[in-house]
């Protein structure tokens, strides 16, 4: 098959388009020809390496992917070739106590497709088949796969571990991202209100397409936490979903007392200085999580294909193109997610 590889950690110029032997499936598991795959800022991490990461050459960047079955490994009873499906990526053992209390997410042995395991920049994967979830007829593979890990990693911080309730104040703290672009939506469908803070006229323009009712621009002024306390009645906002990470400081002073501050990630760095008497003096919570449970998965993927949460498209590129799409989201400008079309 065809797939792009990497063989040393580095800089976009490190990814390969080249041939590579066809994944067998085995027991449990499905073989996928993938239609479409998504990016992730994920791929880029893992593409450049991280002290300590282990993997075993040449690697196959992808978590999201979209495609048909082709094949089935043994013990595989609920697909059948000719099926449409789209990829949930977190890969858990099933038997640890995390697992079977239904939180695979924090599973003991738990993987991310395409991160520690080669990825869906193929044209196939073979993955387990509790990863598989059914696309009605009709539904894009580009935005099933767009749609899948930003909506599910979104939904489990917001719903799950950060309880949102109708009518709270929301900051979200970047406009045009995957998972941030999934968040207002959700926040919208939960009922809270919605405020966004953004870089430039443009994001905050999507945001306020999505249903964000509040939009503070950045380059115009830096003091964010002042303009939210302006909107929220000198109160501050409930919850906080703060992916960037660096701007913490700044998410502290926008918070109400007893307010929650979500982080599924760190887009600025993951190192940077904190006023702990914000925490203690404002009885503030950190609620971190990462991506979601496979009921979780259901769930989102129900929602989106029922056109209620929708995946942002930037543009889609030929897997062959790789390279241009992570330069792409390297740079940050885009809107919504960036794609691969496979074959
Ligand atoms: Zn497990």
């Amino acid at each position: 098959m065809k797939a792009i590889l990497f063989h040393i950690h580095g800089g976009p110029e490190v990814l390969k388009y080249s041939e590579f032997p066809t994944p067998e499936p085995g027991d449990g598991q499905v073989l996928v020809k993938l239609e479409a795959a998504a990016l992730n800022r994920v791929d880029i991490w893992t593409r450049i390496g991280w002290p300590g990461i282990k993997l075993e050459y040449p690697h196959i960047p992808g978590a999201d992917g979209a495609g048909i079955v082709v094949g089935l490994g043994g013990c595989v009873s609920d697909w059948t070739i000719g099926n449409r499906v789209v990829l949930n990526a977190n890969l858990s053992c099933g038997r640890c106590p995390a697992c079977v209390a239904g939180q695979d997410n924090r599973c003991r042995e738990w993987h991310l497709l395409g991160e520690t395991v080669r990825g869906t920049y193929a044209e196939y994967v073979a993955v387990p088949a509790t990863n598989l979830y059914p696309i009605p007829e009709g539904f894009d593979p580009n935005q099933a796969a767009a749609a899948a890990l930003v909506f599910h990693t979104a939904w489990h911080s917001l719903v799950t571990r950060g309880e949102l309730k109708p009518g709270e104040y929301v900051l979200v703290v970047g406009a045009s991202g995957g998972v941030n672009t999934a968040s207002i939506q959700i926040a919208r469908l939960a009922g809270a209100k919605v405020i966004v803070v953004g870089s430039n006229s443009k994001k905050l323009e999507l945001a306020e397409s999505l249903g964000a009712e509040y939009l503070l621009d950045r380059s115009k002024d830096e003091n964010w936490p002042k303009l939210v306390y302006n909107i929220t009645g000198k109160r501050g906002v409930d919850v906080v979903v703060d992916n960037v990470g660096t701007t913490f400081p700044a998410s502290f002073r926008s918070l109400a007392k007893g307010g929650r501050i979500l982080t599924v990630g760190n887009s600025g760095g993951p190192k940077f200085e904190i006023d702990n008497r914000f925490i203690f003096g404002k009885h503030l919570s950190i609620i971190g999580s990462s991506m979601g449970t496979r009921a979780e998965f259901a769930t989102v993927m129900d929602l989106v294909f029922a056109g209620k949460l929708i995946p942002v498209m930037d543009r889609v590129y030929p897997l062959i193109e790789a390279r241009s799409a992570q330069e792409q989201l390297e740079k940050g400008e885009q809107l919504g997610k960036i794609t691969l079309t496979v074959g």
